[in-house]
C-alpha cells in the first residue's frame, strides 16, 4: 500500500497526525481543567495555556512512543521465523521453507531469498549424496573383482594360462580405478574454477590428425574405416585441455562402434565459429539418454559399458572443457543408427 500509493498513504499520515494533535490537546484541556477544580486551583490564562500546551506535547509523545513500541514488537514477530529458518540452515538443515509470504516490501524479498537458498542447499546437498554413491559404486566394482581375482589365483591348481588371463584382469582393474581418479580429479580442478587454463594459437587440424594417429591400433583392431576432412584451422585455445575432448569424442567413436564400422572427423570454420565433428556409424544413443549423456557418470548402457572399461564421467570432463572456451558440444544421434557429436568453439 506504502508503495503503490504513496500520495494516499501522505495522506493518511497528516491526517492522523492532525487528529492526534487535536485529541491530545483537548485531552490536556479537559484533564487539567478537571484537576484545577478538583484542587480548587486558578491559574492566571498564560499559566494554564502552558500547562496545557506541555502536557498536550506529552500525551502526543506517549501516543507515538507506545505506536513505535507495537511496530517494533510486530517487526521481531515478522522476523523471528526468518532468524530461526537461518538458524536451522546454519546446522545443516535444508528442507525448511518459509510460508505466508506477506504481499510485498522488504520482508516478502527476504522470506523468497532465505526459500531460494534453502532450496539451492538442498539441491547441492542431493548432488553432493549423489555424486559419493557413484564414486563409491564406481570404485567397489573393480576392487571386488581384483579381490575375486586375487582369491581365484591362490589356487594351486590353476594353469599358467589361466593365470595370466586372472593377473592380466587384475591390471586392467586398476588401471581403470586409476584412470577414474584422474578423471575425478580432472573434473575437480575444472570445477574448482582454478583450472589451467593456458589459451595460445595453434593447428587445429593438426591436433586432430594426430590424436587420430594415436589412436589408430584401436580403430585398426576393430577395422574401422577411418576418415579425416580437416580444414587448415588456427584456434587459440588450451592445447592440453581440447585434447582431452577429442581423445574422449575419438575413443567413444571407436568403443560404441561394432567391428568394419566407420569413423569420420570432419573440421570446419564457419564465419566466427570453428565445428569440429565427430561422427561413427556405431550403436547410437536413444533420445532419452541424449538429455543425460552430460552428466556425471551417466552411461547409457551400464552392463555394456562397463565391459567396455568407461566411468561416465569423458563427456562431463568434455562438456566443462568446451564452456571453459566459450564454445558448445552436442550430440546427434538414434539408437542404433550411429552418434555424431559436434564441437563449436569460437575461431581466432
Ligand atoms: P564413458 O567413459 O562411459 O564412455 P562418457 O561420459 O564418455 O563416459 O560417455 C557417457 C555415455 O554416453 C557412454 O557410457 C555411452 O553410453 C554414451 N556414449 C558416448 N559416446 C557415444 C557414442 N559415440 N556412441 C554411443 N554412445 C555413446
Amino acid at each position: 500500500m506504502r508503495k503503490r500509493h504513496p500520495r494516499l498513504w501522505g495522506l493518511l499520515w497528516s491526517a492522523f497526525v492532525l487528529t492526534l494533535l487535536a485529541v491530545a490537546f483537548s485531552a490536556a484541556f479537559f484533564l487539567t481543567r478537571y484537576l484545577f477544580r478538583l484542587i480548587h486551583l486558578t491559574l492566571p490564562p498564560l499559566a494554564t495555556q502552558l500547562v496545557n500546551s506541555f502536557l498536550g506535547l506529552f500525551l502526543v509523545a506517549l501516543v507515538l512512543w507506545s505506536f513505535s513500541r507495537f511496530f517494533r514488537q510486530q517487526q521481531r514477530n515478522a522476523f523471528q521465523p526468518i532468524i530461526q529458518a537461518l538458524e536451522r540452515i546454519a546446522k545443516g538443515d535444508f528442507s525448511i521453507r518459509l510460508e505466508n509470504e506477506p504481499e510485498d516490501g522488504i520482508l516478502s524479498n527476504l522470506v523468497a531469498s532465505v526459500n531460494k537458498m534453502a532450496r539451492e542447499l538442498d539441491e547441492m546437498e542431493a548432488m553432493r549424496q549423489e555424486f559419493i554413491s557413484n564414486v563409491s559404486h564406481e570404485i567397489q566394482s573393480p576392487l571386488t573383482s581384483i579381490r575375486g581375482f586375487a582369491q581365484a589365483l591362490r589356487d594351486e591348481r590353476l594353469g599358467p594360462s589361466e593365470r595370466q588371463h586372472y593377473v592380466d584382469i587384475i591390471e586392467m582393474e586398476s588401471r581403470r580405478l586409476s584412470r577414474l581418479t584422474e578423471d575425478l580429479l580432472k573434473l575437480a580442478a575444472l570445477e574448482s574454477e582454478q583450472a589451467q587454463f593456458e589459451p595460445k594459437p595453434y593447428r587445429l587440424d593438426k591436433q586432430l590428425r594426430s590424436i587420430l594417429l594415436t589412436c589408430e591400433p584401436q580403430w585398426r583392431d576393430k577395422a574401422l574405416a577411418v576418415e579425416a576432412a580437416l580444414d587448415e584451422v588456427s584456434i587459440t585455445a588450451d592445447e592440453d585441455l581440447l585434447s582431452q575432448v577429442w581423445m574422449n569424442l575419438v575413443n567413444n567413436g571407436i568403443k560404441f562402434t561394432p567391428p568394419g564400422g566407420a569413423l569420420r572427423v570432419e573440421l570446419r570454420r564457419r564465419g566466427a565459429e570453428v565445428e569440429c565433428r565427430v561422427a561413427d556409424t556405431g550403436i547410437g544413443i536413444s533420445p532419452e539418454d541424449q538429455v543425460h549423456i552430460f552428466e556425471r557418470f551417466y552411461k547409457a548402457d551400464k552392463s555394456r559399458t562397463w565391459s567396455q572399461g568407461g566411468s561416465g564421467l569423458g563427456l562431463s570432463i568434455a562438456k566443462k572443457i568446451v564452456a571453459l572456451h566459450r564454445g558448445e558440444i552436442e550430440v546427434e544421434s538414434q539408437a542404433g543408427q550411429g552418434a555424431t557429436f559436434t564441437v563449436r568453439l569460437p575461431a581466432n
